[in-house]
């Protein structure tokens, strides 16, 4: 493969770029490309992990400095890590994209993130309040008729725009995004004998726009016995700062993170969000490693042998595995699906390509529309095949691109914890 629009030249700089020794395992053999969605959209090698390796590899050597066009490549890798699956040599592209970002997007105006990106990093997703207010006003914006309104108007202003604003997801009322009590934590005593104590961790946005998904967590494992802390004073996971390369960042939300869950004396935090999930479990340079440990709650509920739900959900039901569930945190669909199948009557239906990325990457389908459109595409094509009247993911930013992409149709979109605590709710 050549590097498009690339020229040669450059002094060698492997020590900029931490992760350039691995880049040598690549052994070329290709086995990789058939399960990457980027590839899969255009076709070319440059989009393949293998090509990725290669633009990564040259620049570090200093065979060639990349054009923007060469750059554009290694920003439209979703790090969906589909690819370290199937790696002979055990690469690991997540780690080793966000560690050229790193090393290469501060000397790029036109890098990954932006000017906005960098004040939305730094000053509103760490800050509950800031989210809390920010939801306040969306909520506001949307309850108003103001979003009907601008709705209208905007496909006569922008295509992209348009997308942009029919992507937002319906904010849930201010009394019911709330969970906490008080202004230090809130507990949820355990139903029955007490069998573990546990966090809950909420995410950034997530803390607020998916409240449900969190009170249906909280349902969930108190019903099996599990009492539940929510401190006030966690944060962000920082998975959008790491896709981006901002690991100074990173590193620092999940150090807070760290201390403030230790502090909780818990067993375990469960998280509810497979890229929040993927993010807090993996380590981070200049972080110290210790308990207590991130599990995703389906992980969770699945190793504690919970109690088959009573109610019948009568639907026809298809699981679509997130990236970083499947591929992040090495949890396959037998684990949720095993789950799924204590509801009565529920029936679970074959969901072909459910491994595979539906293109939503944290923020990749706002930045990248061009190329999570035909992934999206496939993703609810296949769904429509499946029959499902309901369709089940465990990532947020999965389940806004999958409802978006479902548009129109009855197919709702939920998390497992949403049909388990439904299938248990008819005892109160
Ligand atoms: S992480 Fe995903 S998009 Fe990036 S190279 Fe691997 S398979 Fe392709
Ligand atoms: S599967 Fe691994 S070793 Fe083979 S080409 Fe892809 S990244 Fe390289």
């Amino acid at each position: 493969m050549s590097a498009s629009s690339a020229s040669p030249a450059a002094p060698p700089r492997p020590g900029a770029f931490p992760q350039y020794p691995r880049t040598l395992d690549c052994v070329h053999c290709g086995l990789c490309i058939p399960d990457c969605p980027t590839h899969a959209v255009t076709g070319r090698e440059a989009d393949s992990p293998r090509g990725r390796i290669y633009l990564m590899r040259g620049w570090a050597e200093g065979q060639f400095e990349l054009s923007e066009e060469s750059h554009g490549h290694l920003d439209q890798c979703i790090v969906c890590r589909a690819c370290e699956g199937v790696c002979p040599s055990g690469i690991r592209m997540g780690e080793m994209v966000e560690s050229f970002r790193a090393a290469t997007g501060p000397d790029r105006p036109a890098a990954s993130p932006s000017r906005w990106g960098r004040w939305l990093f730094r000053e509103i997703l760490p800050h509950r309040g800031r989210i809390a207010a920010l939801s306040d006003l969306l909520e506001l914006y949307q309850r108003s008729g103001l979003r009907d309104l601008v709705g209208r108007a905007l496909p006569r202003v922008s295509a992209r725009l348009t997308r942009l604003h029919s992507m937002q997801p319906d904010v849930p009322l201010r009394a019911a995004r709330r969970i906490e009590t008080d202004r230090r934590h809130a507990a949820f005593p355990a139903e029955g004998e007490r069998r573990a104590r546990v966090a809950l961790f909420l995410g950034c946005v997530g803390s607020e726009w998916f409240a449900p998904v969190h009170r249906a967590t909280i349902r969930v494992l108190t019903r099996n016995g599990c009492e539940v802390v929510v401190p006030h004073a966690q944060t962000c996971c920082g998975a959008l700062h790491r896709h981006a390369g901002v690991l100074g960042d990173a590193a620092k939300l999940l150090a807070k993170n760290r201390s403030v869950f230790a502090e909780a004396g818990v067993d375990a935090v469960i998280v509810n969000a497979a890229g929040c999930g993927a993010s807090l479990k993996e380590p981070l340079a200049g972080v110290e490693e210790g308990p207590p440990s991130y599990q995703d709650v389906c992980e969770f509920l699945g190793e504690l042998d919970i109690h088959p739900p009573e109610r019948a959900l009568p639907a026809k039901v298809a699981y679509d595995q997130p990236c970083h569930l499947l591929h992040g945190q090495g949890i396959g669909g037998d684990v949720v699906e095993r789950l799924l199948r204590l509801v009565p009557e529920l029936e679970l239906v074959p969901l072909a390509g459910s491994e595979r990325c539906c293109g939503a990457g944290g923020v990749y389908n706002l930045r990248h529309p061009e190329m999570a459109e035909p992934i999206l595409a496939e993703k609810t094509a296949a769904i429509r095949e499946s029959g499902a009247e309901i369709v089940v993911t465990g990532n947020p930013g999965c389940a806004m691109q999958i409802a978006y992409g479902l548009r129109g149709t009855e197919i709702e979109v939920l998390h497992p914890v949403e049909i388990l605590a439904r299938a248990y709710s008819d005892r109160h």
